[in-house]
């Protein structure tokens, strides 16, 4: 595998080599991660000084100024920018058609000792060029006031790069505990740092519902508190204002970070009847407890045979929809009980009414009355991989997230679904390092052999999943995904034959500087 790697990362020499080069020389000066398509190492360095300036088209303004602002504080220079060369070195940003082949988030690093130019086919690509180039400086580039007695050298080469799967993810559970903005900005913040790009939002759930709906008022002011004998700590408590989400999605856009929401349907919903008992087969009012004080995962579920019920998830959608410009929508789907529905006369009534089978019908026609609905508002339908029982819509794209049932996946790719790979086995950061150490994390292949046979451009990608129940504190969440969502994004993003846990685990050790520099905590192991 070593050799491999040494292979990859040394390509065609252009020009004059070091060498020889080792893949420990290498690692030494190219501590990137993910580990990019192609570096060629050259003889030299550039230097960052006061004299250096920023070069970018008046299309690329703005990330001109991201740049700048990435650069400024620590180095404490002020790096103007300019249309036009200005004397002296300077690093330039610029579009270019005729890297097309490189697709929507490639782009191109090159480094000598007079300048520093990244080209991209777009805007996407420039920004994951400005990542690499951020992480190829000294780590203290991080810091947010200025650092004396640093020099801001950077090692000359010429690099190529693009990811091997669009999707590369990361889902927070917002229900079980609340996450805050500031919290959700570190995390926005990191993942770009490390090239993830989907944020998957888990909004509601039996433990709180965390989202402003103008049309509910009850869903905030009930469904987002926990019931008061629990005596809960107030910050696990609450929800976004649709304000905090605008915020939220405009600092992820300009950080090419999508942000997925998700709304629970039908099952997980058990909070929702702490304000609208009515949703539900039994009219039953409950109250929201926390995971392990309460019963945890609740057999209530939305009533299917109630009009009213779609008329609520319509309604809710639609805001959902006004709020994130992402084309999917994820509407849960998991683990939905059936045993409300078994005994409900309304449900039962709409099996006989459709002329469905049983209950699992019931629920792939409950989704495909919502699919068809956040269709026709422009959205693509996300659920976890339960949606596929009873049948699945042919445009629906599924979250594999149960471990060992590739069969699963492998059916819905074959009938020509999109997947998106969250199994258990490798990418539940809620479970402990001792089952999920971060090189298992690593050592993840999305396309496995039970899978070998099918399209791969239906594996749209990977994505880590944190669930709050267990670590609900900043620093124990950190702690479950840091580092192991660094093994996720080189999955993500890097091929295979690139692919080397040696080399990775020591790029790691150089990340940890980063990560303390992000005020991210972190597993510090080796298990
Ligand atoms: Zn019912």
């Amino acid at each position: 595998m070593k050799d491999l790697l040494l292979i990859s990362i040394l390509i065609i020499s252009l020009s004059p080599l070091k060498e020889p080069v080792t893949a420990g020389e290498v690692t030494k000066e190219i501590q990137i991660i993910p580990m990019p398509s192609e570096i060629i190492v050259l003889n030299g360095t550039f230097e960052m000084t006061g004299n250096t300036s920023i070069q970018a088209g008046h299309n690329l303004l703005l990330k001109a100024e991201q740049l700048r602002a990435y650069l400024s504080p620590a180095s404490g220079y002020k790096l103007p920018i300019n249309k036009e060369s200005a004397g002296g070195n300077y690093i330039e940003l610029k579009l270019s058609d005729e890297l097309l082949h490189l697709g929507d988030e490639g782009y191109q690093l090159n480094i000598t000792h007079e300048k520093v130019l990244i080209t991209a086919y777009n805007m996407r690509g420039i920004f994951w060029g400005i990542q690499t180039l951020r992480q190829l400086f000294p780590h203290e580039i991080l810091r947010e006031a200025t650092v004396d007695g640093v020099k801001w050298i950077l090692p000359c080469v010429n690099i190529v790069d693009k990811p091997r799967f669009s999707w590369r993810g990361l889902m927070i559970d917002y229900s079980r505990t609340f996450w805050n903005t500031r919290h959700t900005k570190k995390y926005i913040d990191a993942m770009a740092y490390y090239k993830l790009n989907k944020l998957h939002m888990h909004l509601t759930d039996d433990q709180g519902w965390r989202i402003e709906i103008d049309k509910y008022s009850a869903l905030t002011e009930k469904a987002s508190k926990f019931d008061t004998i629990y005596h809960e700590p107030k910050e696990r408590e609450g929800f976004y204002l649709k304000e905090d989400i605008r915020e939220l999605v405009r600092y992820a856009e300009a950080r090419n970070v999508e942000i997925i929401p998700e709304i629970e349907m039908p099952g997980h919903t058990s909070e929702v009847f702490a304000a609208y008992p009515e949703l539900s087969c039994t009219g039953e009012t409950l109250s929201v407890s926390p995971f392990f004080k309460g019963p945890g995962i609740q057999n209530v579920i939305f009533c299917a045979g109630k009009e009213r019920t779609f008329g609520f998830l319509e309604n809710v959608l639609s805001e959902i929809i006004e709020l994130f410009p992402s084309k999917y929508v994820h509407i849960g789907g998991d683990e939905a009980p059936k045993e409300k529905w078994k005994a409900c006369p309304d449900c039962q009534g709409a099996i006989k009414k459709y002329g469905l089978k049983d209950e699992d019908e019931l629920q792939s026609w409950f989704t495909k009355r919502i699919e068809v609905f956040l269709n026709s508002k422009g959205k693509k339908l996300i659920g976890w991989d339960e949606i596929s029982q009873g049948g699945l819509s042919k445009t629906a794209t599924v979250m594999f997230w149960r471990g060992g049932m590739e069969n699963i996946a492998l059916a819905a790719i074959t009938q020509g679904n999109d997947v998106i790979m969250a199994p258990t086995s490798h990418c539940y950061f809620d479970y402990s390092y001792k089952n999920i150490s971060t090189e298992k994390v690593y050592t993840f292949e999305p396309l496995s052999d039970k899978l070998e046979s099918v399209n791969p451009e239906h594996i749209l990608g990977v994505e880590a999943c944190f669930w709050s129940h267990i670590d609900r504190t900043e620093p124990k969440m950190d702690r479950q995904i840091f580092p192991r969502i660094l093994a996720l994004a080189e999955v993500g993003w890097t091929e295979s034959p690139n692919r080397n846990w040696d080399n990775f685990s020591l790029r790691l050790k150089h990340q940890y500087k980063s990560l303390d520099l992000m005020s991210i905590y972190y597993m510090d192991t080796n298990i």
